[in-house]
């Protein structure tokens, strides 16, 4: 045990702030978190969906974008953001220089919300530990939080949008980007508001790419 002291006294003097130990096989584990919500039955939302969404893409991913829960095309289908705000975010993606597969994608909730309502609080609390761990596992460079609900959800914060993007927030020492949801820029009627919203989603995925490249170097 002292020597266990020492030794983390000695990386804590080297100026670490944490330590990553060691995990088992962090594949195998994404592998049976897979497992896991595929079984999950921990809230109502199980009851109506048709498939589970656990979120798929690179499991070393630079960049892990969090939306609020699958829609009806995703419901269908089992896969995140395949619908029309999928599509968009497949642009904004290439645009980024990535590919789909080359990112995760992922939701606060993995069953459909029925009629596509927000979830509920006990819904969340149930299946925020499963993203949780996916983000640990998955140790992105980058985390962008699609919708106030991704958002506050995931910070347990009550952040407007419109008030917060722009900013470089943090979870568990991630460096933490949020931005309007592409539902939100889909919603929109004046051509002039969609550019503008097109304009600071596209400033807030700067932000991403200087962040990767910053360490890069
Ligand atoms: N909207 C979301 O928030 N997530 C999806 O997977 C699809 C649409």
């Amino acid at each position: 045990m002292n020597e266990l002291k020492e030794i983390l006294k000695f990386y804590r003097d080297m100026g670490a702030e944490f330590l990553h130990l060691p995990e088992s096989d962090p594949r195998a584990e994404l592998a049976e978190l897979n497992r896991a919500i595929l079984r999950c039955r921990q809230c109502r939302l199980h009851e109506t969906k048709t498939n589970y969404v656990p979120g798929e893409g690179s499991q070393r991913p630079d960049i892990i974008f969090i939306g609020e829960g699958p829609g009806q095309t995703e419901d269908q289908f089992g896969r995140p953001f395949i619908g029309n705000a999928g599509q968009l975010l497949d642009k904004i993606i290439q645009k980024m220089g990535y590919r789909r597969e080359d990112v995760f994608i992922g939701n606060v909730v993995k069953c459909r919300p029925p009629n596509n309502r927000e979830p509920l609080p006990d819904e969340v609390d149930a299946c925020l530990p499963f993203l949780r761990r996916q983000i640990e596992l998955l140790r992105p460079q980058v985390i962008v939080c699609l919708g106030k609900v991704a958002l506050n959800n995931l910070l347990g914060t009550n952040h407007s949008m419109g008030r917060i993007r722009g900013q470089r927030l943090q979870f568990n020492h991630i460096p933490l980007i949020p931005t309007y949801h592409p539902s939100y820029i889909l919603h929109k009627k004046e051509k002039e508001e969609i550019s503008r919203t097109k304009r600071e989603v596209w400033d807030d995925m700067q932000s991403v790419l200087a962040i990767i490249a910053e360490k890069r170097h």
